[in-house]
């Protein structure tokens, strides 16, 4: 028997399989997600275009065919009545360990693309051994990072250590001393291929003496790359088990590392509004507010914290009529209880953006820990 198109809501399986997408409804978003279009005939999974796209990277496990627009033989359509998503997701996510990234349809290829190979081709939620790489509790290995001066990636050896609590790195293969002490207390990792130029560029984040340093790195192999980023949400876990005794799993997982909420240039003065405006990369880290004058600096030129509306925080758009010498027109006023902070974005969405980045923080109150880490701005 075949069936020719379009089948669509006569399909035979449809009274007992609904077409649900790849992920839970809490991790998907437009516009990949909400009606799925295709289905991998060998997995029997229903899946969005934009995974279709994945899928097709490894023909050898996976054949995704169109739901509508491909006539399919009956073995497939079994399959998928005898399959479907949450079979699937029973057979090839029952050991997905709690701090393994699971991504969103707006992250970046690599992460999604790795979540369906852990998957559907290496296995690695069927087999606890197979998750080694990142949940061993140590991690040693090269990484190309980024030089602070020249701006070219060199191969430096890394160590992640949850014994140590910390992630370090080696300028020279040797080398006793490492150049670099990362506590896994304050590590955050974020892949920015864009920024960095490399799709599969991590940057990693971590405080010194209470403020922020940046190293840009990537692996040259996709796999290698995300076990590190695993490797470090790994670490976090466990180090936020023993920090928070007591703490659901559901409450650390957000902890482990967290993406930028809004980056991008912005104009700003200093604290007299007579210093003239200076165009710089602005990064909204949680609390923080840094600015750097190169987008791949390794620390900021100044970091702002900003508070809560219950702390006399308060964003406004527009700048005070007296101010001079921006050259961008779109205007944003910071209101802190020690000062006013003045920046101008290029464009009206630009703008708009920064102020519901901001609002969503001041409309957040603040955490008691929150104020421990509180800083001053120093521009
Ligand atoms: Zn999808």
């Amino acid at each position: 028997m075949t069936l020719s198109p379009p089948f669509g809501s006569s399909l035979p399986f449809s009274l007992h399989i609904s077409p649900t997408p790849l992920f839970s409804p809490s991790l998907s978003s437009p516009p990949f997600s909400s009606e799925p279009d295709w289905a991998s005939v060998t997995l029997g999974v229903f899946v969005c275009q934009g995974c279709s796209l994945l899928h097709r990277g490894i023909p050898h496990i996976s054949r995704v065919k169109s739901v509508q627009q491909e006539i399919w033989d009956t073995s497939e359509v079994e399959l998928m009545a005898a399959m479907g998503n949450e079979p699937a997701k029973a057979k090839y996510e029952q050991k997905v360990p709690a701090f393994y990234y699971r991504p969103k349809h707006t992250d970046c290829k690599l992460l999604r693309e790795q979540w369906i190979r852990a998957r559907y081709e290496r296995n690695e939620f069927e087999f606890i051994e197979k998750q080694e790489p990142y949940s061993a509790g140590y991690r040693e290995g090269f990484l190309w990072k980024r030089g602070r001066d020249n701006g070219q990636f060199l191969s430096r050896k890394f160590i992640l250590s949850e014994r140590e609590g910390a992630l370090k790195y080696f300028n020279k293969q040797d080398a006793r001393d490492p150049k670099a002490v990362m506590k896994i207390e304050t590590l955050n990792a974020t892949f920015q291929p864009a920024k960095i130029g490399n799709p599969y560029g991590l940057q990693i984040t971590y405080l010194r003496d209470n403020s922020t340093r940046n190293i840009f790195v990537y692996h040259s192999d996709s796999k290698e790359m995300v076990d590190w980023f695993n490797a470090i949400r790994a670490a976090r876990f466990h180090y936020l088990q023993v920090a928070f005794p007591g703490a659901s799993d559901e409450e650390l997982v957000p902890k482990l590392t967290r993406s930028f909420m809004k980056e991008g240039f912005m104009e700003k003065t200093g604290p007299k509004h007579t210093e003239g405006f200076k165009k710089r990369w602005f990064t909204m880290d949680d609390r923080r507010l840094m600015y750097f004058k190169d987008p791949l600096d390794a620390y900021a030129r100044g970091e702002v914290f900003i508070g809560s509306k219950e702390n006399s925080y308060t964003v406004l758009p527009g700048l005070p009529p007296s101010t001079q010498g921006y050259h961008w027109n779109h205007g944003i006023t910071i209101v802190t209880p020690d000062r006013k902070f003045l920046f101008a974005c290029e464009t009206e969405a630009e703008q708009r953006d920064w102020i519901a980045a901001f609002q969503r923080v001041i409309n957040r109150p603040m955490r008691p820990q929150e104020y421990a880490g509180k800083f001053d701005g120093q521009c």
